[in-house]
């Protein structure tokens, strides 16, 4: 057992406190890891909002990058102590029949990590293991199948952005739909995840790639990252694409935001064949209504993108294959960089949309046990 820092979630809408907490230790196939940077994804924010189930309190923080300090008995890994890993959330038994299918992000199987939390209040109370990682904090216990390990030159804030926004957005343009050098891609939201998708759109040669928000520095940014044109929502996209493509709807649409307006005005985007990607996740409870006989008719799809369908052992060291090419900005991407006590402040960054990525560095400001 070791007392960490980290920032805890005691209630729907309310600020993180930081607080000294007990991490156990590592057991079978899993790996403690100290954390060197965490960037707040929309997902934490739902979950620190109430827009989605979970326990209170909880730590959340899924988008991490950091050093392996201890290493579980028994566990067979090709992993070392001091080793740079990316983390992600993405959790794999390698038994069950997804993971045989090589679908990560389906895996059914049951890891002592889902029934019991590796952390605890000093008085005891359990506290949820948020997203699988619980990474606001100074280390972490994940399971070993969690960490894909990453050059020690690659800086850790760009890293923490491959555990989760950077590989959602690539993933859904490179797993999820294949794009391909014809197509004509619609990107709706232009945060973290769109940029990424931007950038995925551009690297797979896209014919168009046309970015939607409703901010303007959005759009701006949008452009910076390879846009090819940018629009606000109020404006008729469908004739702007039309325009655009001699006529012609988009063969894309991915669907970045959680806003429930964005998934039914996009599906009017399609042409006959196109496919809607829906990247972003709304909150419980939220429904879209379809006329499922045009869909039908004009043999469209709708394809969900759960992390890009993702599978971090491949597709992270593919994305910093990219970065060392220069094909891949992830340096942008970082708007700022704070430390774990201002943590409140990079959340309220990240809600005003001004924000790409607030990456938090826990360790930065470790203090050694005496
Ligand atoms: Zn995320
Ligand atoms: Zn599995």
């Amino acid at each position: 057992m070791t007392l960490i820092r980290a920032a805890v979630c005691h209630e729907p809408n309310s600020d993180l406190t930081i607080e000294e907490i007990e991490l156990s230790s590592p057991e079978l196939d899993e790996v403690r890891v100290t954390v060197d940077a965490c960037a707040i994804c929309h997902s934490d924010i739902t979950y620190i909002d109430g827009g989605w189930a979970i326990e209170y309190p909880v730590v959340l923080g899924h988008e991490i990058s950091g050093k392996v300090a201890e290493i579980g008995p028994h566990t067979e890994t090709d992993l070392n102590i001091g080793d740079s890993v990316v983390v992600s959330l993405i959790r794999t038994c390698g038994h069950c029949l997804a993971c045989k299918r090589g679908h990560d992000v389906a895996c059914t199987g049951k890891l002592r990590l889902h029934e019991t939390s590796p952390i605890k209040t000093k008085a005891g109370e359990q506290i949820t293991h948020g997203l699988n990682a619980a990474g606001f904090a100074e280390e972490i216990v994940v399971h070993v199948s969690q960490c894909v390990p990453v050059p020690e030159d690659l800086p850790s804030t760009f890293a923490s952005l491959l555990g989760c926004g950077v590989m959602t957005g690539l993933g859904s343009v490179f797993n999820t739909a294949k794009v391909g050098p014809d197509d004509v891609t619609v990107i709706i939201g232009c945060g973290g995840v769109g940029l990424a998708a931007i950038q995925g759109a551009n690297i797979s040669g896209a014919k168009c790639v046309i970015a939607v928000d409703p901010l303007e520095n959005k759009r701006l940014l949008a452009l910076q990252f390879g846009a090819t044109h940018a629009f606000d929502p109020t404006e008729d996209l469908q004739k702007m694409i039309q325009n655009i493509n001699d006529g012609r709807l988009a063969d894309f649409a991915f669907v970045t935001t959680a806003a429930p307006e964005a998934v039914s005005m996009s599906m009017k985007l399609l042409a006959p064949m196109g496919s809607l990607v829906l990247v972003g996740m709304p909150e419980d409870g939220i429904v879209s209504e379809f006329d499922p006989g045009l869909i039908a008719a004009r043999n469209q799809q709708i394809l969900g993108s759960k992390m890009g369908t993702s599978r971090p052992h491949f597709d992270i060291p593919s994305m910093v294959k990219l970065w060392t090419e220069g094909k891949l900005n992830l340096e942008k991407m970082v708007s700022n960089v704070y430390e774990l006590d201002d943590i409140n402040k990079a959340i309220k960054d990240m809600r005003s949309g001004s924000t790409i990525r607030a990456v938090v560095c826990p360790s930065s400001t470790k203090k050694d046990p005496k």
